[in-house]
């Protein structure tokens, strides 16, 4: 299927690791020059030099705190000297949390409102200019499954993603006038260093591996039993990323493996 992506630019939140550097290695097979941001600048660099050599497209790189407003217009700004614009936006940049509701405190809430949707927010507004001068755009925001369907420990993350969900639809409406088409993405259990750390604990508490760990998750939530690759996420990416989905507009597309126990 010819995707027509060639020579598109896209930003990539949180493109250093699990499912944004699967996305970022994706689009860059189908020819997209990528740029991609996150905090830990030696891991982040190391991303940008792999997916350069794995497809000959350009890269670029800077290290970023997405909760920070300040970084991210610098960020946005260089990102417009390096390439004159962008047409792709994955607003990715993420992680989970974990806490009851009853004590959590106020800079808590706000760090991951920040994180989860300030920053895709913040993106979104300061990238939208260019995509307008260049005629159109996407915009993806990786929400989860868990802003539908929250799992107990993390109700902040669950909340913040539900956000996430309602203004991609807001701003789905609002951008479409102009070519720009932006859509959620809720992914299920996606094998990533979130899983695979938070899991060695509890797996040592068990007494069980890892693997055994992550099964026994898969097998409780998953009726496809077992999780994702990132690659197998990010194929939905480019899909949703390229002119073949050009209808596709202000909806959540989810890719969980039959765990969401409801139709949307
Ligand atoms: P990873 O931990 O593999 O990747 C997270 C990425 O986000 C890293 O590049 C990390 O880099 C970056 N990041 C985290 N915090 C910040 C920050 N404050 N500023 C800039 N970058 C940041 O996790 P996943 O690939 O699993 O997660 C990616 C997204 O997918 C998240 O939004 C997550 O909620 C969502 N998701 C994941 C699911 C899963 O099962 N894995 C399921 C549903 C949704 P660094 O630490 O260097 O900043």
């Amino acid at each position: 299927m010819e995707l027509n992506l060639k020579n598109k630019v896209a930003v990539i939140t949180g493109g250093s690791s699990g499912i944004g550097l699967a996305v970022a290695h994706a689009l860059a097979r189908e020819g997209v020059h990528v740029a991609l941001c996150a905090r830990h600048e030696d891991v982040l660099a190391k991303a940008a030099a792999d997916v350069k050599n794995a497809h000959a497209v350009r890269t670029f790189a800077m290290p970023v705190d997405v909760t920070r407003l300040e970084q991210i217009l610098a960020f946005t700004a260089a990102v417009e000297k390096e390439f004159g614009g962008c047409d792709i936006l994955i607003n990715n940049a993420g992680e989970g949390s974990n806490e009851t509701l009853s004590d959590a405190s106020d800079e808590r809430w706000q760090y991951y409102l920040d994180l989860l949707l300030m920053s895709a927010v913040r993106m979104s507004r300061t990238l939208t200019p260019s995509m307008k001068k260049r005629g159109g755009g996407v915009i993806l925001n990786n929400a989860s499954i868990c802003a539908l369907q929250p799992l107990p420990h993390g109700p902040i993350y669950a909340t913040a993603k539900a956000a996430l969900v309602m203004y991609s639809k807001c701003l789905a409406t609002e951008l479409i006038p102009f070519n720009i088409r932006v859509n959620a993405i809720n992914p299920g259990l996606i094998r990533t260093a979130g899983w695979e750390t938070g899991g060695k604990e509890q797996a040592a508490r068990q007494g069980i591996s890892l693997d055994q760990w992550l099964q026994n998750v898969a097998d409780e939530h998953a009726p496809i039993k077992r999780f994702a690759s990132a690659e197998e996420v990010a194929n939905l990416f480019v899909f949703l990323a390229s002119d073949r989905a050009s209808y596709c507009v202000g909806s959540s597309y989810y890719i969980d493996g039959g765990w969401l126990s409801v139709t949307t």
